[in-house]
């Protein structure tokens, strides 16, 4: 391979395929990553296994195909990421700022150094759903013609490979400084972000902070407040046992104040 710590960042990157439809599409994939260094493919439920059409269009790659784990959902196959990056062919329907292939690259090996970084593809017809760019930390948009915006699956793969190419040969120091840097040594896992966010959510309902609003809204604001703030396990936790006390003054409010333990 290459440089001598090549390898072990290029493990560290993971493409994830989301609901693929045409099974050809995952090898081509697998073809884009293999020529740029990149081995951990992970699938999420394709709508078809891989079968003979994966297997011509890999030319050679099916190695990655055949050591790819397959998951139910988006959330089991990045739940130990540090970072998640989601590809998407429209910029518009983002809730998240996206990057620039560039940058993302870049701050996608910075992140790599300390930890799992997942790249997200969508489905070939309607890309990701909402609930599933929900799950990332950050989008990434190949900057494309706006009026023909959607590049095919497999080429999507290859310049976001190609990308993270240039990035682990070239100087990953010059990574520009960034409203949300990549996460660094510590950082949370999805996972606890997912538990952070959950519990959360639950609080705000038992202290019926929305007031009958779509709670959808302050989520999301909440969830990119909390991403800006590059948390790390031990702040997870402490975050947590606030929220775990607010949830027990709340039970306590609404059994009625008459055992004397609030105030
Ligand atoms: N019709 C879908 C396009 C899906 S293309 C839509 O409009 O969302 C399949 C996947 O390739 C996308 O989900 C995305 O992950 C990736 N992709 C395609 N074009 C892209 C672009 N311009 N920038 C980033 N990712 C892109």
């Amino acid at each position: 391979m290459n440089a001598p710590s090549t390898p072990a960042l290029a493990d560290n990157l993971r493409i994830v395929l989301v609901g693929t439809q045409h099974p050809g599409n995952i090898g081509s994939a697998a073809r884009a990553m293999k020529t740029m260094g990149l081995s951990k493919l992970v699938l999420v439920a394709p709508e078809k296994a891989p079968d003979r059409d994966t297997q011509a269009m890999a030319a050679g790659a099916d190695d990655l195909v055949e050591a790819a784990p397959v998951f139910a959902t988006l959330a089991e196959a990045v739940a130990d990421c540090r970072w998640v990056l989601g590809a998407t062919a429209r910029s518009r329907r983002i809730q998240l700022e996206p990057l620039h292939p560039r940058d993302a690259g870049a701050r996608a090996l910075v992140a790599a150094a300390s930890g799992p970084v997942a790249l997200v593809f969508g489905r070939e017809r309607t890309g990701l759903d909402n609930d599933e760019l929900q799950l990332c930390h950050a989008a990434v948009h190949i900057p494309s013609d706006p009026a023909f915006s959607s590049l095919n699956l497999a080429a999507a793969v290859q310049v976001l490979s190609y990308e993270l190419r240039c990035a682990l040969l070239g100087d990953v120091g010059e990574v520009v400084e960034a409203r949300t840097p990549p996460p660094g040594e510590g950082a949370a896992s999805h996972a606890e972000l997912e538990g952070l966010f959950g519990q959360l959510a639950e609080t705000l309902d038992q202290i019926d902070f929305h007031k009958g609003r779509a709670p959808e809204s302050a989520m999301r604001k909440l969830r990119r407040l909390y991403l800006r703030a590059n948390l790390d396990s031990a702040e997870i936790r402490l975050l947590r046992g606030v929220l775990a006390d607010s949830q027990r003054m709340a039970r306590l409010a609404g059994q009625g104040s008459s055992d004397g333990k609030i105030g």
